[in-house]
């Protein structure tokens, strides 16, 4: 159970399970890995052994930042959307890939179905893109075409939150 105070004032809060200020990021090498080898393994399997990365990610709903917190090397990355009309959508090719679900969306369909393999929740995920130097993340939107961008706004230690 943590809690992590965001830049905007919100505290975010795991303590609620699903919690809507988790997001589960996954890489795609990993989701693929996972596909090939291990077809039938079930989502909730997955989420609990191999999907357990060595990071957190935290939203918030407030202000929609995301925090990247790294259980590691005890670092939280924080990135804002950056909302500007008319802006061109960078060159993804090369950046990481990774599939993103919210802890709330993902528990309901593990809800709807407990043997759902891990396979057919990536197809409910959104992708996303990290630049090479982690300093830009591209969103896929529901609507699968615009992009949000969000950009790296500050890398500060983990204080006493988690
Ligand atoms: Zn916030």
């Amino acid at each position: 159970m943590s809690r992590l105070g965001c830049k905007c004032g919100n505290a975010l809060s795991n303590v609620n399970s699903p919690s809507e200020n988790i997001l589960y990021v996954w890489p795609e090498e990993l989701i693929q890995k996972v596909t090939q080898s291990a077809a039938d393994m079930s989502a909730f399997d997955f989420s609990t052994t191999i999907g357990d990365c060595d990071y957190e990610v935290w939203y918030c709903q407030n202000c929609e930042r995301v925090a990247v917190v790294g259980v590691k090397e005890r670092r939280v990355r924080a990135y804002y959307n950056r909302v500007e009309s008319g802006e061109t959508v960078p060159d993804v090719s090369g950046w990481k890939v990774f599939y993103e679900i919210s802890e709330m969306d993902f528990d309901r369909i593990i809800e709807q179905n407990f043997e759902i393999k891990i396979s057919d929740v990536a197809q409910n995920c959104l992708r996303l893109w990290l630049s090479p130097d982690q300093r830009q993340v591209c969103i896929e939107t529901l609507e699968g075409t615009n992009q949000l961008i969000y950009i790296l706004e500050e890398i500060v230690p983990v204080k006493a939150v988690l």
